[in-house]
């Protein structure tokens, strides 16, 4: 009861958003079907009319004769111009689908939680929701087969209708040819649309290894260390999968479908037989024998079209609710009040969190206090929970258990966009956009793009005035892949760290910014970076210690735990976990 009911509603917002996105799409269908159901039956009454007209012309019945003339070819004319016009608005659908359907998924993605996108089930949804409507338009399409649908039903008990006036003896292997094989076609179809729905995962899966082959980073590891082979190895067999399991079910839906048309064609040889015995008895005369014949010929093919219209529908309705499924995924819970800019400082207090689907806590407890204007770096070894701890501390990802507080507002009640306002993070994974140096630095605060002084700023800040000189200026496209210019890995992180400081927040995080840079160059960076957010207040995130001498306070972090506090010498003098990590990497220098 409760799947009907699931399936019922997708049909509903599929109608309600069709009417909201592409009315012209939907009442168009609608009103050419039901003109095009009118002709087809009122040409046969006018064609006897007309014979009836004919017959006396000249009695006064000229001016009928050529009104009627002039209907029919409406009647034989309209479809075509039906169809054209529907043509010319499917058109239409096409060209709006990405600014409705697309522009609806989108608008949704952005309010997700950020760590549902930790979940493959969650990005499987995604990848469906994107087929579902820039390849099939699933709403348009399964409200058209619908309208088909209903065509073919009105037919086909219209004939029964026919069929059962003649004699009763032919209804039961007229219903008997059409129960089963429909039933036959929809099962196979819903488990034909089940197996593809459970191979979301595999066919994502496909889609990665196929773009290992086309990007240009993984195809020059891949020649390099010559392991093609392996790669493609790996997508046949992902691929064999997937073909070999839909294979399956189309040889079992042919099966059954041809059983289907077994018991079709044998419900139609008995009618033929009960047909010739009533016709042999009297009780049928002749002239309607030949009808029933052609009542069963029509029958049978409507029943195809019927059967075919059935299952696109079907397939189209699964394509909707694959569509609708996606807005299921959970949304960020947003606090009910402003954020109120932090002016004292920001606190964690046993600050638990887990990933989805991890078996164990990556912070485990974490008890922490940042001050306003305080320059923080937080150090530990690879996994120690670093960069879940700037997730958390920003909101990014909620806290499983503990509390994370700005002064006195605790993170969970604020409006979450009020303080993304406020804080700028340069992530380890920040993105390389394919657009121009100035608005891979400005992107961060794009409202503020035409600030050139900000921009020089932040520029000679990290080091970049003479690169962005030798490549032609803010205005350079980078990126080769539209034919741009390509940075090395530390240029790229110069740009990152531009991106950040570019922002005018009063919380700023780098996460691992300065790994491709050398020593020297680190360090230039960062001490200019510290020079230029005075006031602020900044979280770097590093495994390498040769920045905390310059912080106000070191968090070393180890198993998700915040294991230490205080400054270079302190906690050198402690002889803990940071002196050996000091002592350890001092030996490389
Ligand atoms: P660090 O920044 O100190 O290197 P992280 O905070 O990235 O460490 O990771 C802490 C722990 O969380 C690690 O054990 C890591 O395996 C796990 N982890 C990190 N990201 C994810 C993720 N997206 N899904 C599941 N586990 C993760």
């Amino acid at each position: 009861m409760k799947g009907i009911r699931k399936h019922l509603a997708c049909f509903g917002l599929a109608i309600r958003d069709m009417q909201k996105f592409m009315p012209f799409l939907l009442w168009g269908k609608l009103i050419s079907s039901i003109a095009e159901a009118v002709l087809q039956v009122w040409q046969p009454v006018l064609i006897a009319e007309l014979f009836r007209l004919a017959a006396d012309l000249e009695g006064g019945n000229l001016l009928l004769f050529k009104r009627d003339i002039v209907f029919l070819c409406i009647c034989i004319g309209s479809p075509a111009v039906c169809t054209m016009l529907l043509r010319a608005v499917g058109l239409y659908g096409e060209g709006k689908k990405e600014t409705c359907y697309g522009w609806k998924m989108y608008d949704f993605a952005g309010k997700l939680r950020l760590e549902a996108l930790e979940k493959p089930e969650v990005l499987d949804s995604f990848r469906n929701a994107d087929a579902a409507y820039s390849q099939h338009l699933a709403a348009s399409r399964m409200f058209s087969y619908l309208l088909m649908d209903v065509r073919s039903v009105l037919v086909c008990v219209s004939t029964f209708f026919v069929v059962g006036s003649f004699s009763l003896w032919l209804l039961p292997g007229a219903v008997l040819g059409v129960l089963p094989y429909l039933a036959i076609d929809i099962f196979s179809e819903k488990h034909r649309s089940g197996t593809y729905r459970g191979q979301a995962g595999k066919r994502r899966r496909l889609v990665y290894l196929w773009k290992l082959f086309c990007t240009k980073e993984p195809v020059k590891e891949m020649r390099t260390m010559g392991f093609s082979g392996f790669l493609k190895e790996k997508w046949v067999a992902a691929n064999v999968e997937v073909v070999r399991e839909m294979e399956e079910v189309e040889l079992r839906a042919i099966r059954w479908s041809a059983a289907g048309i077994l018991l079709k064609n044998l419900c139609y040889v008995a009618n033929v037989a009960i047909a010739v015995i009533l016709m042999v008895r009297g009780e049928l005369a002749v002239g309607q024998f030949a009808a029933c014949l052609t009542a069963f010929g029509l029958l049978q093919d409507n029943l195809s079209l019927l059967s075919t219209f059935v299952v696109s529908f079907l397939q189209s309705w699964h394509h909707v609710e694959e569509y609708y499924d996606f807005f299921r995924a959970e949304t960020e819970e947003e606090g009910q009040e402003d954020y109120r800019p932090f002016r004292r400082e920001i606190t964690l207090r046993g600050v638990h969190f887990r990933y989805p689907g991890g078996d164990r806590d990556a912070l485990d407890g974490v008890d922490l206090t940042i001050r306003k204007g305080e320059h923080v770096v937080i150090v530990g070894v690879n996994g120690s929970g670093k960069t879940t701890l700037s997730k958390v501390l920003t909101g990014t990802y909620p806290a499983c258990s503990g509390d994370v507080c700005y002064d006195d507002q605790n993170i969970t009640k604020m409006k979450k966009n009020g303080l993304y306002r406020d804080i700028s993070i340069v992530p380890q994974d920040f993105v390389h956009y394919n657009f121009s140096l100035g608005e891979n630095i400005t992107v961060s605060d794009f409202g503020r793009r035409e600030d050139q002084a900000g921009l020089a700023k932040v520029a000679e800040a990290v080091g970049m005035q003479e690169l962005m000189r030798g490549i032609g200026g803010p205005k350079a496209q980078l990126g080769r892949e539209f034919g741009g210019v390509e940075l090395s890995g530390g240029e790229w992180q110069k740009v990152a760290i531009a991106r950040g400081l570019f922002r005018d927040s009063s919380l700023i995080i780098l996460d691992e910014p300065t790994s491709a840079l050398d020593p020297l160059v680190e360090y230039e960076i960062l001490t200019n970076f510290l020079r230029l957010i005075q006031g602020k207040t900044s979280v770097i995130i590093s495994h390498r210690v040769g920045i905390c001498r310059h912080a106000d306070k070191i968090v070393v972090m180890k198993d998700g735990k915040a294991v230490e506090w205080g400054s270079h010498e302190e906690l050198k003098k402690a002889g803990g976990e940071y002196a050996r990590i000091w002592g350890e990497q001092a030996k490389w220098y």
